[in-house]
């Protein structure tokens, strides 16, 4: 059983639910389509890695990419709400990298093929401690801030996301079963780039926390 921590206390956690292409700069710079709906996938539990944890990149890549993004603890169970609604089934927030195998997610979609093996690796997703919502002011209007090894790779914030968390929720809630314990990632801004072994990575969102780790 995985857990994550919500003020100081373990809660047990199921699937992570990420969206890809919320930021309109991001898209940009991977040269890809805009979305007219969100792009959704998972990450499995097993891809999770504490703040201090290593990253341990997979022998079949070389060339992983950095995601920070703004990532959302559903408190309770959520099935087709509505944006209006959403933000009352959230219960907490933290930091999270979304990292990305990006060669081998080029090939994947070069085929139209499913992006697990390039998303959901050991690792995959560093995750900070999450603090309790009632706690974060309007999680539209957050610097969110990444460096590698002291060098700002990404800095942006979440009032540029195309779709909100609230619309995410809905959106996402639309397709599948949110449950208490699931996360959602919300998406990335732009500056993504490529991390190697050494590297120390620290990942900062203002009201929310910050995560730190290296890569072996
Ligand atoms: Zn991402």
């Amino acid at each position: 059983m995985h857990t994550v921590k919500l003020d100081g206390q373990k809660i047990p956690i199921g699937k992570i639910v990420c969206i890809g292409r919320n930021y309109a700069e991001h898209i940009k710079e991977l040269g890809n389509q805009m979305p007219d709906k969100p792009v959704i996938f998972i990450k499995p539990a097993s891809s999770l890695v504490s703040s201090g944890g290593t990253v341990v990149i997979p022998g079949y890549s070389e060339d992983c990419h950095h995601e920070i993004e703004l990532a959302v603890l559903i408190g309770k169970t959520a099935k087709d709400v509505t944006a209006e609604a959403a933000l009352g089934y959230v219960s907490g927030y933290a930091v999270a990298l979304d990292l990305t195998l990006r060669d081998v997610q080029g090939v994947q979609k070069e085929k139209g093929l499913p992006w697990e093996i390039a998303k959901a690796f050991d690792t995959a997703c560093p995750l900070s401690a999450f603090v309790p919502a009632d706690r974060v002011g309007d999680p539209q209007k957050l610097q969110i801030r990444l460096t590698v090894n002291h060098d700002v790779r990404q800095d942006g914030n979440t009032g540029d996301m195309m779709r909100s968390v609230a619309e995410l929720i809905a959106a996402a809630s639309a397709y599948f079963t949110l449950e208490a314990g699931d996360i959602l990632l919300t998406g990335t801004p732009s500056g993504v780039g490529r991390i190697v072994s050494g590297d120390q990575l620290l990942a900062e969102i203002e009201q929310v926390g910050t995560l730190s780790v290296s890569v072996a």
